[in-house]
């Protein structure tokens, strides 16, 4: 029998924007604070951080990416972490990125006993990053001395990490996103990151106003509504009323 795991979904900063604003071509809607979230998986053995919020580095990305980025003290990765599951860096064994955008591998540093799954074909995206949305891929969260190369483990396509968890790719948002599915008490979560900002992304077939290939989008939403029972988007900020689980779609 596959292991049953336990999701807490955690706060680690906001980012102030219109509601409709994760909806390509939607009128822009009522301001509103998205937040960035990141979720801490276990299943009462391993312990798993799926992304790892924007670090410390508020200030880098109000006076660059995101001026209307906000973080409260209680929000920064660890400390946010601390609170919501009283696990420390040091206690989390395997974090696992979405995507490499900066808002979602930017706490990686501080888990200095993790490794790191991500996509290899995300990875090779953020070392040489092209286009549009380059600027969302900052280098400095791929290496360094608290980052070495043998801390990162590339994936190729979908893979159980361990019973009951596992990696699947939903291109799109970026060319190598992964999604990930867990098998929980309440049937198969889905963690999807920005593959699906907002729900309505998913749900009416609206793709996210930052992406890489449309098309491709729309072919991982089909995916994910075929596989999940419940899905967390990685910008929704109804989730906040959802400490332990997502938006039911089945
Ligand atoms: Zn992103």
């Amino acid at each position: 029998m596959e292991d049953q795991w336990e999701l807490t979904l955690i706060q680690c900063g906001r980012i102030t924007a219109n509601t409709n604003a994760p909806l390509l071509g939607r009128e822009p809607g009522a301001p509103v604070e998205l937040p960035i979230w990141m979720g801490a998986v276990t299943d009462g053995k391993v312990r798993v951080l799926i992304d790892t919020g924007i670090g410390e580095d508020l200030d880098e990305i109000v006076a660059g990416p995101e001026p209307n980025c906000l973080q409260e003290p209680g929000e920064h990765t660890a400390a946010a972490l601390k609170r919501a599951v009283g696990w420390g860096p040091e206690d989390v064994d395997i974090v696992i990125n979405t995507h490499l955008h900066y808002d979602h591998c930017g706490g990686n540093r501080l888990f200095s006993n993790a490794r790191f799954y991500v996509q290899r074909r995300e990875w090779e995206a953020a070392k040489d990053p092209k286009g549009d949305t380059a600027y969302l891929y900052w280098p400095k969260y791929l290496s360094g001395p608290d980052m070495p190369p043998e801390r990162w483990v590339l994936l190729d396509g979908e893979k159980e990490l361990l019973p009951g968890l596992r990696v699947f790719p939903t291109p799109g948002h970026t060319p190598g996103h992964q999604s990930v599915l867990l098998s929980t008490g309440d049937g198969a979560l889905c963690y999807v990151g920005d593959a699906v900002s907002v729900l309505e992304n998913l749900t009416e077939d609206v793709v996210t106003s930052i992406h890489v290939d449309p098309e491709q989008s729309l072919k991982s939403y089909a995916e994910i509504r075929r596989r999940a029972d419940q899905v967390i988007p990685g910008h929704d900020y109804r989730l906040r009323e959802y400490s332990h689980g997502g938006f039911v779609l089945k």
